[in-house]
């Protein structure tokens, strides 16, 4: 297993961008390709949502007020913004700029709404889609975690095919049927991006 994903000293850092439907895996995916890989950092965005049990401010996200999230709009503080399932989230463009001129590389996590706006904005962006195994297979997971009402766990199935839809428009799919497997198949796909800059 490649574990090499180093900094590169002198260049800018590289950006890559995560996104799949929720309940597909990606949160355990990206925790242990993140242990795995010190040298990656993930960028914490900022939402109206509420925290969900054990969720920590500053550390999952910055969990702001509407009105908080509306200045920042304004102030054209966001590299990326979106509203999905009826709250908001957003990328801070100074932090992403910052991580990247120190020549560390950074992993949004983010929607494809927001993916595909980072995608215009910074066409060298790489764009990688978790999949899951089948629809079926997420909509169990969905139901599994037990933390949300059946109108939120619709939204969010709603999101998740209107995102799958929107894949087709990233660099690289990733199925993660195993999360062994995928592990690999994602820190391959990060390597050699990493060994074109
Ligand atoms: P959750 O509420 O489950 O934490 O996140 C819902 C969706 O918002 C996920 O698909 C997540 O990737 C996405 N998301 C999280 N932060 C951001 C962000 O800063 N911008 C955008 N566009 N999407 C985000």
């Amino acid at each position: 297993m490649e574990k090499d994903v180093k900094k590169q000293q002198n260049n800018p850092g590289k950006l890559f961008v995560i996104s799949g439907s929720s309940g597909v895996g990606k949160g355990t995916l990206l925790k242990e390709l993140l242990n795995r890989n010190p040298d990656l950092k993930l960028s914490i965005s900022a939402t109206t949502r509420h925290p969900r049990p054990g969720e920590i401010d500053g550390v999952n996200y910055f969990f702001i007020s509407k009105d908080e999230f509306e200045k920042s709009v304004q102030n054209g503080e966001f590299l990326e913004w979106t509203e999905f399932n009826g709250n908001c989230y957003g990328t801070k463009e100074y932090y992403v700029k910052k991580t990247l001129g120190k020549g560390e590389n950074l992993i949004l996590e983010i929607e494809t709404r927001g993916a595909l706006q980072i995608k215009k904005k910074i066409p060298e962006a790489v764009l990688i889609f978790v999949l899951p195994p089948s629809i079926e297979e997420l909509e169990h997971r969905l139901r599994g975690r037990n933390t949300e009402d059946e109108t939120t766990i619709q939204g969010r199935l709603h999101e998740a095919y209107r995102e799958i839809e929107c894949s087709s428009q990233y660099d690289f799919r990733v199925v993660n049927d195993d999360l062994n497997r995928a592990l690999v198949e994602l820190e391959k796909i990060i390597n050699q991006e990493l060994a074109k800059s």
